[in-house]
């Protein structure tokens, strides 16, 4: 695999839609994933109380010490918190249900948007890129990876009323940069579960592409039965079924978004 420069400062992606069920924790992970296998080092921060990201790597909740509740919260050193995923440079800050706690407990707390881009600093050094998977809220948990992040990457699946709700994302993201984040980068809009057989996936791509002319990524990521069930399998798609077309689309993704990174820096 090709090996790619390494930056002083990582790339911080986090991955955001607060519509549920878009794609978030699929891409986080299988993005993640691809990356590593790349020889960069990365870490998975695990944002949402549901804890997708964490299980869709393998990893038993009931096996969890530290947690993002910790980071969040200040629970343990930041430096103990990352675990290792049992995958060569992937670790993962991951989470679990006691992270709902945190979305309450951090509004009396001072710097609460930027409680989880404190937490990352003494982390920053040991990894090339840090991908952080959003719950399906524009709430302070969502704030605090946008704090965080230099760029948003946001799944869009394509269905019907696919647009609905990306006003309301666009104007908290405006809101993040004016207020809190100012550097903030849309990094891009992938279109998740595109069936090519049908009208509709068509399309909406076309529509999202008459939108977001510049930012929406050429990858399109299919609907694939394969990338659904890799998670319960606690493996990532290119562990589980290397050769299909999810697989496929989501190494050719990284490709296409650490071009548009490197264009960056
Ligand atoms: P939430 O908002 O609940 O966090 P999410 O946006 O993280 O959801 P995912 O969990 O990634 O979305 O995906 C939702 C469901 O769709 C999951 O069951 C997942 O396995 C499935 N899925 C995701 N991407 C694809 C795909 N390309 N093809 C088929 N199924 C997919
Ligand atoms: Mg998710």
């Amino acid at each position: 695999m090709k090996q790619h420069p390494t930056h002083s400062q990582p790339h911080i992606i986090a991955i955001a839609n607060q519509k549920g069920g878009v794609g978030k924790t699929t891409t986080a992970v299988n993005l993640a994933g691809e990356l590593a296998r790349r020889g960069l080092r990365v870490l998975l921060v695990d944002i949402d109380p549901q804890g997708n990201a964490t299980t869709s790597l393998g990893i038993a909740k009931t096996s969890l010490t530290v947690t993002t509740y910790d980071l969040l919260l200040g629970g343990a050193p930041p430096e103990t918190i990352p675990r290792s995923s049992g995958r060569e440079r992937l670790d993962i800050i991951p989470a679990d249900q006691e992270l709902a706690g945190a979305a309450i407990e951090l509004v009396d707390v001072e710097r609460r948007e930027w409680r989880l881009r404190d937490g990352l600093v003494p982390l920053l050094q040991r990894y090339d890129w840090i991908i952080i998977d959003c719950p399906p809220s524009l709430g302070l948990l969502t704030v605090n990876a946008l704090c965080a992040a230099s760029a948003v990457l946001i799944p869009l699946q394509c269905e019907y009323l696919a647009l609905e709700g990306l006003a309301q994302l666009k104007m908290t993201l405006e809101r993040v940069r004016e207020s809190l984040n100012p550097t903030l980068r849309i990094l891009g809009v992938v279109m998740t579960m595109y069936d090519g057989r049908t009208n509709l996936a068509q399309q909406v791509v076309d529509e999202v592409q008459r939108y977001f002319p510049r930012l929406i990524c050429r990858t399109l990521i299919p609907r694939s039965v394969r990338l659904s069930e890799a998670p319960s399998h606690g493996r990532i798609a290119y562990e589980y079924d290397p050769h299909g077309r999810g697989a496929q689309a989501y190494s050719l993704l990284t490709e296409e978004l650490i071009g548009r990174e490197e264009r960056v820096v």
